[in-house]
């Protein structure tokens, strides 16, 4: 087996090496004129500053494919960023330290390594730059010439207003799509995997919200309905458990399909109706604003469409003749609790099942 199968990290961090890609691109681009100004001022020799030039220019790119081709892009771009922290160093003690573009680099490197790792990123680059500052005194000699001309205040002004808004937009950018993606892991962790109704845990919160809003006279009234495929064990046995998952989507959609008929038929009082997985192949329709009569109508329509050989029946093949049994019970404000309103609706649905199935049966109360 070829190593990189092996490695867990294999192919990390793409996204973070484009990010960067365009950063270190503007950056070091905007970057070389304060310290090239800086470095015209200190008198450097001409090859230094073809140097620097290319690192402002010709390195991001070279970076970014070394990243790309690297088994584990994120560790590779990382040692780009302390390759930078070296170079800012050199730069800052061949310019004989002049202030402001030698803490703007500095600050600006900083700022990037702390945005990519933290305190522990932002230590090391440190280090890099003391590493780098140390070499460059040592090639050219400590010199120390604290303040900047005219021009070198002036080419290091883009870097100070530019950089920190190109940083603060990619920021920007990267929240919104961190709060758009917790908003779909939220929904997704609301929804049963395999049907994309509603799962068990929510569906039954909500339920034990209408209980209250019910009881506390909020909502005028609500039914429920659970519903349970009838000898589905034999389609699984007989078909297999891929035919079996199979007709659990599609009755999943049969019912939210009813559902639906019922929240957007709604007048006055919003209504709506949730329908959740209650169990295996037993599901649950919430129906709020509903009367015992409305419910029992949508488990009718429902149950009829379910009937073999009819027109009505003939869209839900995957079923392959199963039908089902249903259980109704309106809310009545005489229960302690919506698992009462449950223990209702099951016990009628228990008793559509005694009495021979493929049938509704109404809770008495
Ligand atoms: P009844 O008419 O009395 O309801 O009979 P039944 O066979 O439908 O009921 P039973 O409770 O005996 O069996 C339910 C079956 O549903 C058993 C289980 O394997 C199956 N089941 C539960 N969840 C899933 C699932 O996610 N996928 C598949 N394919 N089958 C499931
Ligand atoms: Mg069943
Ligand atoms: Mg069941």
């Amino acid at each position: 087996m070829a190593q990189s199968t092996l490695n867990p990290l294999a192919g990390k961090g793409m996204r973070f090496v484009r990010r960067v890609y365009a950063m270190r691109a503007i950056g070091l681009a905007i970057g070389f004129f304060a310290v090239a100004a800086a470095m015209l001022e200190a008198g450097v020799p001409r090859w230094l500053l073809a140097l620097v030039f290319l690192h402002g220019f010709a390195w991001p790119h070279v970076a970014a494919w070394r990243s790309r081709r690297s088994e584990v892009p994120f560790r590779a771009e990382i040692q780009n960023m302390m390759i930078d922290a070296v170079l800012g160093g050199v730069w800052a003690a061949a310019m004989k330290f002049n202030l402001l573009p030698s803490v703007l680099i500095l600050a600006m490197m900083s700022m990037n390594n702390v945005a990519a790792g933290g305190t522990r990123l932002l230590l090391h680059g440190l280090g890099w730059h003391l590493a780098g500052a140390l070499a460059g005194i040592v090639a050219f000699g400590a010199a120390w010439h604290p303040q900047a001309n005219l021009t070198t205040i002036v080419a290091s002004l883009p870097m100070l207003v530019l950089y920190p808004l190109a940083l603060g937009r990619t920021t920007y950018s990267i929240s919104r799509r961190l709060a758009a993606h917790g908003k779909q892991i939220e929904a997704n962790s609301r929804l049963d995997g395999l049907t994309g109704v509603l799962n068990r845990g929510y569906w039954e919160a909500m339920l034990a919200a209408e209980f209250q809003a019910c009881k506390t006279g909020r909502r005028s009234t609500a039914s429920l309905v659970l519903l349970d495929i009838d000898h589905f064990k034999q389609l699984n046995d007989t078909h297999g458990h891929l035919a079996g998952d199979e007709a659990l989507k599609a009755f999943a959609a049969l019912v939210m399909q009813h559902a639906a008929q019922h929240g957007t038929a709604a007048r006055g009082e919003t209504r709506q109706c949730l329908v959740g997985r209650y169990g295996g192949e037993e599901f649950g329709v919430l129906l709020s604003g509903a009367s015992l009569t409305q419910a029992v109508e949508m488990a009718e329509r429902l149950s009829r469409s379910l009937q073999p050989g009819t027109a009505a029946g003939a869209g839900i093949a995957a079923l392959r003749g199963h039908t089902a049994s249903l259980g109704v019970a309106a809310f009545d404000a005489g229960m302690a609790g919506h698992h009462e309103w449950l223990a209702h609706t099951d016990r009628a649905l228990y008793e559509a099942k005694r009495a021979g199935r493929n049938r509704i049966r109404i809770s008495a109360g």
